[in-house]
């Protein structure tokens, strides 16, 4: 059923926090994921959070990301309007300095959060940049809560490139003063974990940090959702540990794209001898040609590999609701 804005998006993860639980919010670098992400949900009861930077809009939109954005947002409206779950859009990773482009997220209608990342500067840029966004949306008077970051997470995201010396754990008290000042709904935390390819087996993740800086913002009144980025690579202990500490968003995006292209993989190498001609025929004629030997059209319709692709991710993020404990909590649920 519904595509939701802010104010329902704040009251799932209110609701999160008080059945202590969380979610995988979910990049869509391409529309199978999307459509396998939306299939699981919808069977566990999971509300859903997908989201897209700037990057894959501009993906979308063959080099025009407002454009791709659009594109995005009447395709996932379509889709969700026939889920019997709650299905959110997060623009990841904005550059506060990119105003046009947070302005246009903004006036868009599709998101129902939007991510400012201005962690990479001094903490006083940072909570002055963050601000700027929170205003904007606030005098847009559109329906949008604002996800800010504090401290730095290893890799590579949005162009932005992050040593793991240079990253750092959140403080808990900065924390504090950063979500006081800035007014953002919710907060991603440095806790040891990885934009990118990532083994959580070799990190030092530290849900006990995470779980400091919710004890601190609880007790100042400053009860906003607590986001880890660069979740692909976690265990489940790891995850569940932090669901545990207080994190209720875990961004993931690596472990879609690898599912995708192993899933097709996997289909295209089991399928060969239908796709590619045995040596001796040549060329990509054998469709109109007499040749003796000619391609499958059951194997190599794109739609097939897809096809295979949407139901692996649907099991996939079946799997994850239930490790954050997300699944079977949706009020937009069947009952
Ligand atoms: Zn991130």
């Amino acid at each position: 059923m519904p595509y939701c804005h802010g104010n329902d998006l704040e009251r799932v993860y209110r609701h999160a926090r008080d059945g202590e639980y969380g979610f995988f919010a979910s990049n869509v670098v391409q529309f199978d994921i999307l459509v396998g992400l939306l299939r699981g949900a919808d069977r566990v009861g999971s509300d859903l959070v997908v989201q897209i930077n700037e990057e894959t809009a501009g993906f979308y939109g063959d080099g025009d990301p407002q454009a791709g954005l659009r594109a995005f947002g009447s395709y996932l409206r379509e889709l969700a309007a026939s889920k019997e779950v709650g299905v959110f859009c997060n623009i990841d990773h904005v550059r506060p300095d990119d105003e046009e482009f947070l302005r246009a997220c903004i006036q868009s209608g599709i998101p129902s959060s939007v991510m400012v990342d201005a962690s990479a500067e001094p903490f006083e840029a940072n909570v002055e940049r963050t601000r700027r966004a929170v205003d904007l949306v606030s005098a847009s008077e559109r329906d949008v809560l604002v996800e800010a970051e504090l401290g730095r997470v290893a890799g590579e995201e949005g162009g932005v490139e992050t040593s793991a010396d240079d990253a750092f754990y959140t403080d808990p008290e900065r924390a504090v003063e950063f979500v006081d000042r800035t007014g953002c709904d919710l907060l991603a935390i440095s806790v040891g974990t990885q934009h990118g390819v990532a083994s959580g087996r070799e990190l030092d993740v530290r849900p006990d940090v995470a779980r400091a800086v919710d004890d601190a913002l609880r007790d100042r009144g400053l009860e906003v959702p607590l986001v880890v980025h660069g979740s692909s690579g976690l265990t489940d202990e790891q995850v569940r540990a932090f669901v545990d500490a207080g994190v209720r968003k875990f961004n993931t995006n690596t472990r879609y794209q690898y599912e995708y292209t192993r899933t097709a993989f996997d289909y295209y190498r089991d399928h060969e001898d239908s796709i590619v001609p045995p040596d001796g025929v040549e060329g990509r004629d054998t469709l109109y040609s007499d040749a003796d030997w000619s391609p499958e059209k059951a194997h190599f319709h794109p739609g097939v590999a897809a096809e295979e692709v949407r139901t692996r991710l649907a099991d996939v993020m079946t799997e994850l609701a239930e490790l954050t404990g997300s699944a079977g909590q949706s009020r937009y649920a069947r009952s």
